[in-house]
């Protein structure tokens, strides 16, 4: 029986719906924000009518001022938040938005992390290392995702040592997040499904983690079901609004639940590909995710035996050994389906493993995962990973 968590945390104020970014202007001012400094990259700063234009517009109606820091790098580099702290102070900012997916709002976060807490952020990795609030901080979000919006996650990557790490606080939950998925029509097709991917890792984590408890399961159990549903339909069309509403719905529902259950190894080993090889994060947990699974399922038959209802799977008359099979079947035809890749295409080396092994089992998301390995263990896993 695992030991429930009773306490339940969900401190941020979330808009959420078609068109909600239009008051971010007047919900600036309300929040006495004179000069934020707005967090993106120099592709959505410039996209024509989207989420940054968008956000200048509406702060610009309000008479809100701002200044830029736009060369946010996808897995933000330590470098993205010296440099971003240094344009909030040569700004005179006194606030931060940030407007993207979950790259523009950790290295925001890490901005407010720097400016408050010490120039060093590579050691303030952990859980709970942050002593000071962070500058007033509201997210704009433009994938379904990260959910980086309403966590209490950053996360950087040391360019130097090439880990990436995790400064987990509540001090780094956004005041007021934005999830309008009319911002979310043009992302790419290969984006919609790594995002959407990482989204369903969160909830899966979620669901199977040792911190779980009544609330996050209900929260896990409704995003498995949108994202079987509705993510296939989101990489068919971009342009399929309820698709895209239902899975900006499903990430923030994912999010709430991992905040609080925590996640597990897909996400502890999918930081080493990411931080080693500079891969996608949503596809680094997808091309992991069955395998770990799999060997997870004896710590939880059960739960894997639900998963596989909650995504559509006929299991009557199977045992729980077979049902939590499909489970793991399903997870990786959605990966197929979605045009996910494979470790070795997403340019792993097996010479690497037994480092990211090592690496993996001190990331702040290792701690959760219901079945306990060694580093021996992980190495088998990143090799039948990388094998598939
Ligand atoms: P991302 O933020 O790295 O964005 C990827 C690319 O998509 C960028 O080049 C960006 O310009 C583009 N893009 C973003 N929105 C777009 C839009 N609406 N239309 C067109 N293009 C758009 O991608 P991501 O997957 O959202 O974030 C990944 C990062 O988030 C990783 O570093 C990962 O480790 C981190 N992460 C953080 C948390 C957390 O709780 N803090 C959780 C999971 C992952």
């Amino acid at each position: 029986m695992v030991q429930p968590n009773t306490d339940f945390m969900m401190p941020n104020v979330n808009f959420f719906g078609p068109n909600v970014i239009k008051g971010i202007g007047e919900r600036a001012k309300l929040l006495g924000m004179k000069k934020p400094l707005i967090v993106t990259d120099s592709f959505l700063r410039n996209l024509e009518n989207g989420p940054v234009k968008q956000t200048e517009a509406s702060l610009n109606a309000a008479g809100v001022d701002y200044a830029f820091y736009d060369n946010v790098e996808p897995n933000p580099k330590v470098r993205n938040v010296t440099e971003g702290k240094q344009a909030y102070k040569d700004a005179n900012c006194d606030s931060i938005i940030s407007v993207g997916g979950g790259s523009s709002h950790d290295c925001a976060k890490g901005i407010g992390i720097v400016l408050t807490n010490g120039d060093d952020i590579t050691k303030l990795a952990g859980i709970d290392t942050l002593k000071n609030p962070l500058p007033p901080l509201l997210a704009v979000n433009t994938t379904a995702g990260t959910a980086s919006e309403i966590t209490r996650h950053a996360v950087i990557t040391n360019e130097e040592t090439k880990l990436k790490f995790v400064v987990i606080s509540w001090r780094n939950v956004p005041l007021v997040s934005f999830n309008d998925p009319l911002l979310m029509l043009d992302v790419p097709k290969g984006l919609t499904a790594a995002t959407g991917m990482d989204a369903l890792t969160h909830s899966v984590e979620s669901y199977v983690s040792e911190n779980r408890n009544d609330i996050t399961d209900a929260q896990a159990i409704q995003a498995i079901k949108l994202i079987s549903e509705y993510l296939p339909q989101a990489v068919a069309d971009g342009h399929n609004v309820e698709a895209r509403t239902k899975m900006a719905e499903a990430s923030l529902l994912a999010g709430m639940a991992f905040n609080n259950a925590n996640l597990g190894y897909v996400h502890a080993m999918a930081h080493q590909l990411g931080g080693q090889y500079d891969a996608p994060h949503g596809e680094c947990c997808a091309a992991l995710m069955p395998t770990v699974e799999k060997w997870n399922m004896i710590a939880s038959p059960q739960r894997f035996a639900d998963i596989a209802r909650f995504m559509g799977e006929n299991i009557d008359g199977l045992n729980v050994w077979e049902a939590g099979q499909k489970a793991i079947d399903a997870l990786q035809r959605m990966s197929d389906l979605v045009g996910i890749r494979t470790v070795k295409q997403l340019g792993a080396k097996p010479e690497d493993f037994e480092l990211l092994a090592k690496n993996a089992l001190l990331d702040g998301n290792a701690g959760p995962n219901p079945r306990k390995g060694t580093q021996a263990d992980i190495v088998e896993l990143f090799k039948e990973a990388y094998n598939k």
